[in-house]
């Protein structure tokens, strides 16, 4: 079993159904959701959309290996109907991202584990904080908690109102 953690983000559709359809899909197909952050709302990184982000992040016990993996969270963005764009920030249903995969450092061309942005965005360090602020970053060798005090990215991140 490895301990796997996953970020959700999604700014469109019906974000609280989408999310739920998506939690359900992985504990299907990659294992059990031994824990999860609160539903965050972000204002969107890159481009420009009045549709706020939602982001979570799920802690899975996998037995999956990382490219099991990496199949299964795009099986599951597809089937909850992500379109693929030609820019790279676009609006989605659901993006499924790899953050980390036990201690692994993973760099393969269709994958890279830890994920490359984590430090830079507080909409992943925020959510991740709450579940995992002792995790140590393998490639920086820092704990979570202390990667968010390092962070200097500016855009507001809040819990989601009503949650759960
Ligand atoms: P982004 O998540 O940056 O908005 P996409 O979801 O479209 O962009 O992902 C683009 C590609 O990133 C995927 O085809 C996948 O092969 C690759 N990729 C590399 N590392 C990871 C990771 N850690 N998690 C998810 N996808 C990854
Ligand atoms: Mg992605």
């Amino acid at each position: 079993m490895t301990k796997l953690y996953l970020l959700l983000g999604g700014n469109l559709g019906d974000k609280k159904s989408v999310f739920a359809q998506a939690r359900a899909i992985l504990e299907n197909t990659v294992g059990k959701i031994a824990a999860q952050s609160a539903l965050y709302e972000t204002e969107p990184w890159g481009f420009d959309s009045e549709d706020l982000f939602w982001n979570q992040v799920l802690e899975i016990s996998t037995i999956l290996s990382p490219d099991e993996v990496l199949q299964q969270t795009q099986k599951a963005e597809l089937s909850l109907g992500r379109i693929r764009k030609a820019n790279q920030y676009d609006s989605r249903i659901i993006d499924i991202d790899i953050l980390f995969y036990g201690d692994r450092i993973i760099n393969q061309a269709n994958l890279i584990v830890p994920h490359p942005r984590i430090q830079e965005r507080k909409f992943t360090l925020i959510p991740l904080c709450e579940i995992a602020s002792d995790l140590i970053h393998p490639v920086f060798q820092k704990k979570i908690r202390q990667l968010l005090n390092e962070c200097t990215d500016p855009l507001k991140v809040a819990k989601v109102p009503d949650f759960p």
